[in-house]
C-alpha cells in the first residue's frame, strides 16, 4: 500500500498531513524507528554489508545479518545515527523545520522542545540542514542573473565580542522568467571575486547554454568560452542613460536582501561565518519551495535523506558544535579593496577557486 516509488510521496500515506496527525504517527521512539525502517528498507531488511535479505533484530534494536553476521541499525549513516536525543524530539525538530514558514532558530527549538542545551538544539538543526541540499540537483537554466554580495557580520545578536565587519563574499545566481518573475536561486560562499572563483560558481550552478546576466566586473570575462551567453550590463552605461545602476540585476538583489532579512529575522543574525553556507543552503531550499503547498513533503525528504559523500558537511556535523568565537582565517580578509565607490566591495586577493559548494 505504501509503495512510494509508484505514486511519489502522498500526504497521509507517506508523511503526516497535519500537526495533529504528526503527533498521532510519532508518539514514541518505536514509532519513529518503524517509520525510518520503512523509508530505508521498504521491501524488508537488506544487509548493507553483503546485500543479503534475511536477518533478525537483536535486543538493542540493531539487526544482525543471517549471511555475513554483520550488524547494522536503521539509523546507521543517517543524520539520526548515534544520537542520545530521543527520536521523537528529532522528528518534532524536523517537522518544525519543514513546516514553519521561515524555519526555526536553535533558541526557539530549544524552548519549544525543552531541549537541555542550546548546543544540542543547534547541532540538531545543523544536521537537519545538512541534508537539504540534494546531491546532483539540476543547475539553473534559461536566463540567470549572477552577482556577488557581502553577507554576515552585522547582526545585533552576535555574542562573544566578535568584531563587526567579518562579512563573507557570497555568489548569488537567480533564474529570471519573463517579464519580471523569479525562478530558482543558488547561493555559495566565494573565496574572492576573481575569475578563478566566479567561473566555478557559474559552471557549478548554471547549466551551459543559459544566458548569464552580470554587471561589468572583469571576473566574469571568459564565461562565454564555458558555454554561456553573457549579457553584460554596465552600471556606467546605465548611469549615462539616467537609469538606476542598482536596478540592473533586480532578481539577484531581491534574493540577496530576502536572505539577509531571513538571517536577521529567524536567526537574529547570530550566524557563524564558518557555518554560513549551511544557512544559505536552508534559505535556498526554502526559497525554491516557496510556492510548494505540502510542507509535510519536506519532512519526508529530510527523514529519507542520508548523508552523501558529495556533501562532506553532512558527515562532519556529528561532532560539530556552535562556535561563535570562530572567525575566518585572517588571510581570507586580507587585501579587501574597495572598487569605485559606486560598485559593491569585492576582494581582489585571487587564489584557488572554492569548489566546495556542497551540491
Ligand atoms: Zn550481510
Amino acid at each position: 500500500m505504501r509503495d512510494v516509488r509508484r505514486t511519489g510521496p502522498v500526504a497521509g500515506l507517506h508523511y503526516p498531513p497535519s500537526a495533529g496527525e504528526f503527533g498521532a504517527w510519532f508518539s514514541t521512539d518505536a514509532d519513529c524507528l518503524d517509520y525510518l525502517e520503512w523509508l530505508r528498507w521498504p521491501a524488508g531488511l537488506v544487509c548493507p554489508h553483503c546485500g543479503h535479505r534475511v536477518g533478525w533484530r537483536m535486543a538493542d534494536g540493531r539487526f544482525r545479518c543471517g549471511a555475513c553476521d554483520g550488524r547494522t541499525s536503521v539509523t546507521a549513516g543517517t543524520i539520526f545515527d548515534k544520537t542520545r536525543t530521543p527520536l521523537t524530539v528529532w522528528f518534532t525538530a524536523c517537522w518544525l523545520l519543514a513546516t514553519q514558514k521561515d524555519g526555526v532558530s536553535a533558541q526557539s527549538l530549544q524552548r519549544a522542545l525543552d531541549i537541555g542545551s542550546y548546543q544540542t538544539a543547534w547541532t540538531m538543526l545543523h544536521r537537519l540542514r545538512s541534508v537539504l541540499v540534494r546531491p546532483g540537483r539540476e543547475r539553473l537554466v534559461g536566463t540567470v542573473e549572477v552577482d556577488e554580495t557581502f553577507i554576515g557580520g552585522e547582526g545585533p545578536g552576535l555574542r562573544g565580542g566578535r568584531a563587526k565587519g567579518k562579512k563573507s563574499l557570497v555568489g548569488v545566481a537567480v533564474e529570471v522568467t519573463a517579464p519580471r518573475g523569479i525562478g530558482r536561486c543558488r547561493m555559495a560562499i566565494l573565496d574572492d571575486a576573481s575569475a578563478a572563483s566566479l567561473h566555478p560558481f557559474v559552471t557549478g550552478h548554471v547549466e551551459p547554454g543559459a544566458t548569464v546576466i552580470t554587471d561589468a566586473w572583469p571576473g566574469y570575462s571568459g564565461i562565454e568560452e564555458l558555454g554561456y551567453t553573457r549579457d553584460r550590463r554596465s552600471p556606467r552605461a546605465a548611469r549615462l542613460r539616467g537609469d538606476d545602476p542598482f536596478a540592473l540585476l533586480p532578481a539577484v538583489h531581491r534574493v540577496a536582501s530576502l536572505a539577509k532579512r531571513w538571517l536577521l529575522g529567524t536567526h537574529q543574525g547570530s550566524v557563524d561565518d564558518a557555518h554560513l553556507q549551511s544557512y544559505l543552503d536552508e534559505f535556498v531550499f526554502r526559497f525554491n519551495r516557496r510556492t510548494s503547498r505540502s510542507r509535510g513533503m519536506v519532512f519526508y525528504r529530510v527523514c529519507s535523506s542520508s548523508p552523501s559523500p558529495t556533501n562532506p558537511s553532512a558527515t562532519a556535523t556529528s561532532s560539530s558544535t556552535p562556535n561563535r568565537r570562530r572567525t575566518r582565517p585572517p588571510d581570507v580578509l586580507a587585501g579587501v579593496t574597495r572598487r569605485r565607490s559606486s560598485g559593491p566591495r569585492r576582494t581582489d586577493r585571487g587564489g584557488p577557486p572554492d569548489q566546495d559548494y556542497a551540491g
